[in-house]
């Protein structure tokens, strides 16, 4: 069976095919599939742009399709960046961006956030799945650690005894993180579905 991921991101595509392949599926980037789209995130939330993707590549592929859309969502900011993190306040660096968070709550006694990810799955009739992943923590009084990607300096898992996740051996992530969550969810879906 073949399975195509709405993404050219190799490190997303390294970590499905790793998870999928032994569940029988030959996993595809889109690019591989020669679809060449960069797909408009104008959803409102994370499942309307991770369907928005996984949809515009389901219809030129058909089968299998998977695509997820993730980012940080800090209480006391009202949920920003949420969809925005990729693209926050229009800032051009990761690095500017953490300090952007970091400023906006200095001062502030609320400093919990969480990680989501939300995967779609369309399936070959074209009906779609959505699995969803949180992670809960806070925001780190300042950056640290040089793991990971994006916003992991300045996050802290519930359970990281107040480590950031960038200071965290990357297994810590494997286990813990929103993504992982979403995957197992998707995991256990498709280990139902009788392949
Ligand atoms: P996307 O879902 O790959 O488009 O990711 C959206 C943005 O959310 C990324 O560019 C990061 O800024 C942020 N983000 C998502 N997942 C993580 C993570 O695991 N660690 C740190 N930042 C993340």
């Amino acid at each position: 069976m073949e399975l195509t991921v709405a993404s050219n991101n190799r490190g997303k595509l390294a970590e499905y095919r790793e998870i999928l392949e032994p569940l029988g599926f030959t996993v595809f980037s889109q690019s591989e599939k020669g679809i060449r789209i960069d797909v408009e995130e104008n959803g409102t939330t994370f499942e309307e742009n991770a369907l928005l993707k996984a949809k515009a590549v389901h219809q030129r592929t058909g089968g299998w399709v998977i695509s997820d859309d993730s980012g940080l969502m800090v209480s006391a900011l009202g949920g920003e960046p949420g969809i925005y993190s990729a693209r926050y306040l229009g800032l051009e660096t990761e690095h500017e961006r953490r300090q952007a968070i970091l400023s906006a709550l200095c001062g502030k006694s609320d400093r919990s956030a969480r990680f989501v990810c939300c995967i779609c799955l369309v399936d070959p009739e074209g009906k779609e799945h959505f699995f969803k992943g949180i992670w809960e923590g806070t925001i780190a009084m300042e950056a640290s650690g040089a793991n990971g990607f994006g916003y992991d300096p300045i996050f802290i898992s519930v359970d990281s005894d107040g480590h950031t996740t960038a200071s965290l051996p990357i297994s810590f992530k494997e286990t813990h993180s929103h993504r992982a969550r979403a995957v197992s969810a998707l995991l256990a879906f498709l280990k139902n579905e009788n392949l």
